[in-house]
């Protein structure tokens, strides 16, 4: 696995913070459902999108189109200069790049202990 670390701030574009996205195991999802096209078929019938696969890792993304009741009119962020009422996964997203362009966090591989 690479490692990779996180740098810069959050300018709170917001992308992040309109759908609610889920992570299921691939092949026992398609094994259910038969085939790709038949799943995307059910879950669009719940406003559940497939975003994305990851093969080598077994993973199906899946993202549902419900923004945060904490995001303002203007895409910010209305708890994010509070610690205790910013969700944990708030303050450590994104732990790796993710393709999102509007994304302001830059990646660059992590330096490693000399001893
Ligand atoms: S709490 Fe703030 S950072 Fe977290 S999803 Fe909601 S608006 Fe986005
Ligand atoms: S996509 Fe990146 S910059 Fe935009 S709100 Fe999420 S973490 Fe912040």
């Amino acid at each position: 696995m690479n490692f990779v670390e996180r740098i810069g701030e959050c300018d709170q574009c917001g992308e992040c913070c309109k759908t609610v996205n889920i992570t299921v195991i691939r092949d026992e999802t398609l094994r259910q459902h038969r085939s790709r096209k038949e799943l995307e078929l059910y879950l669009s019938y719940r406003g559940i999108c497939v975003v994305g696969e990851d093969v080598e890792r077994n993973q199906l993304f899946y993202a549902i189109n419900i923004p945060c009741q904490q995001l303002g009119p203007e895409n910010q962020c209305r708890v994010h200069k509070d610690p205790e009422a910013k969700p944990f996964l708030c303050h450590s997203y994104p732990m790796e790049p993710d393709g999102t362009e509007e994304c302001s966090y830059e990646f660059q591989p992590a330096k490693t202990l000399t001893g």
